[in-house]
């Protein structure tokens, strides 16, 4: 049971902002490396195109992205209840970032459209408690 609802975790640390800061939206925390100037979500620590070292650093990646494509889960893994909407959206970087899809009625979905990161209760762990993640939701 849940001795305290409002209790959270979140399910990594270090991929997005939390809390985020007063007036600030979230962000996904994300690399870009100063060699060839590409960017990555999740963080890498060696670059993948130009394999140079030590030319990664974190950066806050943008919080709004275009959907590049999704599905809609009609069987959910424990945890979670279907159905549910999957993606990949495109951030202005770069980087295309897998992640649920929340806050529209999956018919209403396009590819293309305009997504804004939130951070959200993804599923809640053993004990109760909320597992903050990252989803993106319509603007
Ligand atoms: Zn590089």
């Amino acid at each position: 049971m849940v001795d305290d609802p409002k209790e959270s975790v979140l399910l990594k640390e270090g991929l997005f902002t939390y809390p985020a800061l007063p007036g600030e939206a979230p962000r996904l925390l994300g690399s870009r490396c100063s060699a060839c100037q590409a960017y990555f979500f999740p963080k890498r620590y060696l670059c993948p195109h130009c394999h140079k070292d030590g030319t990664m650093e974190e950066i806050r990646l943008s919080n709004k992205g275009t959907l590049y494509t999704y599905c809609i889960v009609q069987v959910a893994p424990e945890g979670f209840t279907a159905p549910y909407v999957l993606g990949y959206v495109d951030l202005p970087e770069g980087p295309r970032v897998y992640a649920l899809i929340t806050g529209i009625e999956p018919s209403a979905l396009r590819i293309g459209m305009e997504l804004e990161l939130v951070i959200e209760p993804i599923r809640q762990d053993p004990e109760g408690r909320n597992i903050l993640g990252y989803k993106f939701c319509p603007i």
